[in-house]
């Protein structure tokens, strides 16, 4: 056995030995390296395979032990291999590690920079087009990128936001130009009359007609002002309407009463069939009859004659409540625009009629903040009815509800 175990130890490479103990004990097979070095008998491992580091001669050893069983005896066996050429391979990746690494590092950061760099090339183009946008130039936008990704999908949206903020601003300067625009006529009318007066010295008589002219165009801009800031008021939110059940009913009477003089006063024929029904609504009562008393003052002003009638009646869960005059009448044209702010339609006709072109505006607001709608049929030359719609209260909601929000013309989109 020793003469066998010698030559297979011959056979092995790299400098590999073996040692094997036998079951008494006692050494079968050694060789000289570990003959000198004098290792003690290895213990024997409880199972598998036990690994130890050591010093054999000059040189270090990694040998592995393992106990195995033949025949019903128990053989020890070390396998040895020496560490200096694993050594030697971890020294050589040590320095190289040591001497390129630094270079590794510069490289992965450029890399990385520039990787970077082109993922970002994008978000910095948005960054750079989005600097160059101001309230000059609204109508621009971001460059869209090519590909469909998250970048496309985000231009995308602010392009969307830049349209809607666009739109914004273009309404709010319109609405500025237009308020200044109607602000300036009755001032200079005030002025005018005023330096016309002083002039040079004037009867009594005529000190009157001027004071009650530029008295009639200070009611005028009054009004104005009023209405400009109720539609500042609502745009901004800050309008709060306190809203109540209450008998529409009793809101009619208190109009048509007004109306009535009105319509009398300029020659007109009233006719009021306002339901003896009481009509339970959820309203805010001084903005009902302002609505109210919006649509039966464009009935009396756009009938040069002819009559005026005030109807309510309740359809389907709904109260609705119908102005309807005989005169001058809508055309198709100006219809679709006769609720947005400032429009007055067919200048000629309205030429001689005051009026601001914001009643209706403000009117649509108060109804739709009601949860209600107004709705026009008009027929040019014949005359025109304007339909208010509002939810009748009924059993189940009968308790006064406001409007969960208190909603904005912007979002009515007035
Ligand atoms: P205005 O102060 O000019 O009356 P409104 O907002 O109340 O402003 O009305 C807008 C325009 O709608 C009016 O200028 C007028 O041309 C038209 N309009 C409103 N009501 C009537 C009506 N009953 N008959 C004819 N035209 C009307």
């Amino acid at each position: 056995m020793q003469k066998e175990l010698g030559e297979l130890a011959g056979l092995w490479a790299n400098g590999a030995i073996f040692e094997v103990a036998g079951p008494d004990g006692q050494w079968i097979f050694r060789p000289p390296r570990f003959q000198a070095a004098q290792t003690p008998l290895p213990e024997a491992p409880a199972a598998g395979m036990s690994f130890v580091t050591t010093n054999l001669e000059a040189l270090q050893y990694r040998i592995a032990r393992e106990r195995v069983v033949i025949g019903g005896g128990v053989f020890l066996i070390d396998a040895a291999v020496p560490t200096e050429p694993f050594d030697q391979a971890l020294d050589r990746f040590r320095l190289t590690e040591k001497r390129f690494l630094p270079l590794l590092v510069v490289l992965a950061s450029l890399l990385g920079y520039w990787l970077s760099g082109r993922a970002l090339a994008p978000v910095n183009r948005i960054v750079e087009s989005a600097e160059g946008i101001g309230v000059q130039n609204l109508s621009r936008r971001l460059e869209v990128p090519r590909e469909k990704d998250e970048l496309r999908r985000l231009t995308e949206t602010l392009n969307a936001m830049l349209g809607r903020i666009e739109s914004s601003v273009a309404h709010i300067t319109q609405f500025t130009a237009d308020a200044s625009h109607d602000l300036r006529t009755p001032l200079a009318l005030i002025r005018t009359n005023a330096e016309i007066a002083l002039r040079r010295p004037r009867r009594e008589d005529e000190y009157r007609a001027t004071l009650a002219r530029i008295l009639a165009a200070a009611e005028e801009s009054t009004q104005l002002i009023e209405q400009l800031l109720t539609l500042a008021r609502a745009d901004a939110g800050a309008t709060q309407l306190r809203f109540e059940a209450a008998d529409l009913s009793q809101v009619l009477y208190k109009v048509s009463a007004h109306a009535r003089i009105l319509a009398h006063a300029k020659g007109l024929r009233f006719c009021d069939a306002v339901d003896s029904e009481p009509l339970p609504v959820n309203t805010d009562t001084s903005a009902m009859e302002r609505l109210l008393l919006a649509l039966l003052d464009n009935a009396v002003k756009y009938t040069p004659e002819g009559s005026i009638s005030l109807r309510s009646y309740s359809r389907e869960g709904q109260a609705i409540v119908e102005v309807r005059d005989t005169g001058v009448g809508i055309s198709e044209t100006d219809l679709p625009h006769i609720f947005d702010r400032f429009y007055r339609a067919d200048q000629t006709r309205s030429r001689d009629v005051r009026g601001s072109g914001l009643g209706l505006a403000i009117a649509r607001w108060i109804a739709e903040m009601h949860r209600g709608t107004i709705e026009v049929a008009s027929e040019l030359g014949h005359g025109s009815v304007f339909r208010v719609h509002l939810p009748l209260l009924n059993r189940e909601n009968s308790v006064a509800v406001a409007p969960e929000r208190q909603k904005t013309t912007a979002d009515l989109a007035v």
